[in-house]
């Protein structure tokens, strides 16, 4: 009884730690409002990197031909072709290629993960069938979706920051990203032009567009997590071209990579980001995003089973092992509704190898599940409330029905359910019912393949 008692006691401690009451997500939103100014005032003023994408003007609809993409930035990449029809028909036909990327690869060298790209893309250049016609004499061209901080330099070049989400990288950080896929292009024999250059979020952004002329920001909730919005061209202080004749710019927030004092961190996230191979980094992505949520969720169970025996005499081998329970795991335990629990048990069971659970353990996992959950999806709540109080859609003009459409993407946001429900009805709840009408959130379904092909199609040497 004294050990259940210790499990209950971890437990609890554990939910007030991830307790997001409103009053601290609008601090939090607030706080997420005050970063965007700062990051947009100069280079390095924010750990909202707020980075310029070089966008300034979104798909229209009239986008026409033929184009491939590219995605890559999480555990798969994509390759794709797309036909554009224009205003008409709009997406006439659109193939694609997933591949998953061997995890050597993402803390090998440069080359070698850019070789591996660019033999899948030829690979998939090879099966283009008739109805992707090219007029003769012209280049394949190609948008590349890279979901990972770029300093763009143009639409069609940036440099690597860094990297995240478990890819490491060294000697590609500081590289143009571009050069480094066309080198790999040459070198197994592909002629292709990379005419943008995008980050998934700006991706997805170009792509609801596409679709809703009321779509504003786009937020990603995948492996990673990130959000991009249009901005007003004169609230970049730091942006020393041109204002361009849009008078708009698509910002890449990286917003991954806030962090606040008001976000609620527990100790099991501290240690989370100390074991990482980007301490100190992304803190906002390692408490909301897809690749963690699992984890937080082994490192309580693994105290638990420390500190008060949660499972028997013995720590279960497997519970040591990082990253060993899943988030998908985690979304499917957390949607276990038969009366014993029995999903948990054998989730419990396959991965953790523990033979035998009781309900009241079993509840206990999903208790901490959806404590986990309800952090990150009402953290994903605030963030979006606070870019929707920067960009000022967050209440109800008078007189105005302008709406204002978030288009969201990635594994998480797409599967995980419970996790998108809170998001929304937390969402709700930051904007009160009347400024709720005016906001809508759209699942932008691989919106960013498409939004990067709409960018080479609207960018393309023939034009
Ligand atoms: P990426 O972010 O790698 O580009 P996706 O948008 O497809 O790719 O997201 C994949 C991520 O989504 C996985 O790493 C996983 O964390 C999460 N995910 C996928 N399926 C589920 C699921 N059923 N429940 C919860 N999370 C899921
Ligand atoms: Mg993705």
């Amino acid at each position: 009884a004294g050990k259940w008692g210790r499990v209950i006691e971890i437990l609890k401690v554990f939910e007030e730690d991830c307790a997001t009451p409103v009053g601290k997500l609008r601090q939090v939103a607030d706080a997420m409002t005050v970063e965007m100014h700062a990051g947009l005032a100069s280079e390095g003023g924010s750990k909202l990197k707020m980075l310029i994408s070089y966008v300034d003007n979104l798909p229209s609809g009239d986008e026409q031909g033929f184009f491939y993409a590219l995605d890559l930035g999480g555990t798969n990449f994509r390759v794709m072709r797309v036909l554009l029809g224009g205003k008409q028909d709009r997406v006439v036909k659109q193939e694609f290629e997933e591949v998953s990327i061997p995890p050597p690869l993402m803390t090998g060298r440069s080359d070698e993960l850019f070789n591996f790209i660019a033999e899948a893309l030829a690979k998939f250049v090879a099966t283009e069938g008739e109805d992707f016609h090219l007029p003769a004499g012209r280049q394949r061209e190609l948008g590349f979706t890279f979901s990972f901080p770029v300093k763009q330099t143009s639409l069609c070049s940036g440099t690597l920051m860094n990297w995240t989400k478990g890819f490491s990288i060294d000697d590609a950080v500081g590289q143009d990203v571009v050069g480094e896929l066309i080198k790999a292009m040459e070198r197994v024999g592909l002629d292709m032009n990379v005419t943008a250059l995008v980050n998934d979020t700006v991706g997805t952004l170009a792509g609801g567009r596409y679709y809703n002329s009321d779509v504003v920001a786009a937020v990603i909730l995948g492996t990673g997590t990130n959000a991009a919005y249009v901005e007003r061209a004169h609230a970049i202080p730091k942006w020393q071209g041109l204002l361009p004749k849009s008078g708009e710019m698509v910002i890449n927030m990286e917003w991954g990579n806030f962090r606040s004092s008001h976000l609620p961190l527990t100790e099991y996230d501290h240690l989370l980001d100390f074991d990482s191979l980007n301490p100190g980094e992304q803190i906002l992505e390692k408490i909301i995003s897809g690749m963690y949520l699992g984890e937080i969720l082994r490192r309580v169970l693994l105290k638990m089973a420390e500190e008060a025996a949660f499972f028997g005499d013995s720590i279960p081998p497997k519970l040591k092992v990082p990253f060993i329970i899943r988030t998908p795991t985690m979304s499917a335990m957390h949607s276990d509704t038969s009366p014993d629990l029995k999903v948990v048990g054998s989730k419990l069971k396959d991965i953790l190898e523990v033979p035998t659970t009781s309900l009241k353990m079993r509840k206990v996992v999903i208790s901490l599940c959806n404590i986990i959950a309800t952090r990150g999806a009402r953290l994903s709540a605030a963030g979006i409330y606070g870019i929707l109080k920067k960009i000022g859609r967050d209440s109800p003009k008078d007189g105005e029905r302008q709406k204002s459409v978030i288009a969201m993407d990635g594994g998480l946001f797409e599967h995980y359910t419970q996790f998108s429900e809170c998001m929304e009805s937390s969402l709700k709840e930051l904007l009160g019912d009347e400024a709720s009408e005016s906001v809508e959130v759209i699942h932008s379904n691989d919106g960013s393949g498409v939004g990067a092909a709409l960018l080479a199609a609207s960018h393309s040497q023939y034009l």
